[in-house]
């Protein structure tokens, strides 16, 4: 049987404002902020309001709007770092290497040549997350 939501888990404390996060997009069903261990320069997480572990016992209504804002910040990251390519990541449960049990998709802006950083591996500087995310929100708002 699978295992139930935690309504304490971190993304939903960041959802609540409980803990802070450097946030780029928020809309009635989706916010999206910035990885604070990032495995590229800009890795940004998109995340449903809606309460689900992971893909697996998600709603399908989520996918809908969650994608929309996928592709957003998918397009808005390429221009705001210049990148080559996006790369886009979902996990499910532990064997997949999923670590916070509420549904998220990673969007990681790729650059020719660089390898991606070990999956929550090392915190970045604030100050560096802040800089970037102010690259992404000008990105989205033009
Ligand atoms: P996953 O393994 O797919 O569950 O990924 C969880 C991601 O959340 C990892 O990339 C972590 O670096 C990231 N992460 C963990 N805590 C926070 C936090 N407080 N704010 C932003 N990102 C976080």
């Amino acid at each position: 049987m699978a295992e139930a939501y935690d309504p304490g888990n971190i993304f939903a404390k960041i959802l609540r404002g409980e803990i802070p996060s450097q946030r780029v997009y928020e809309d009635d069903a989706v916010v999206a902020f910035m990885d604070v261990m990032p495995q590229g320069t800009g890795h940004t997480l998109v995340v449903p309001k809606a309460p689900s572990r992971n893909i697996l016992d998600a709603d399908p209504a989520t996918f809908g709007p969650l994608f929309g804002v996928v592709q957003k910040v998918a397009v808005a990251v390429k221009k705001a770092f210049d990148a080559d390519g996006v790369t886009i990541m979902q996990f499910n449960e532990p064997a997949s290497g999923q670590t916070v049990y509420h549904l998220h998709v990673h969007v990681v802006p790729r650059f020719e040549g660089v390898p991606l950083k070990p999956h929550s591996g090392q915190m970045e500087k604030p100050e560096v997350l802040a800089e970037n995310a102010n690259k992404i929100r000008a990105a989205l708002g033009s």
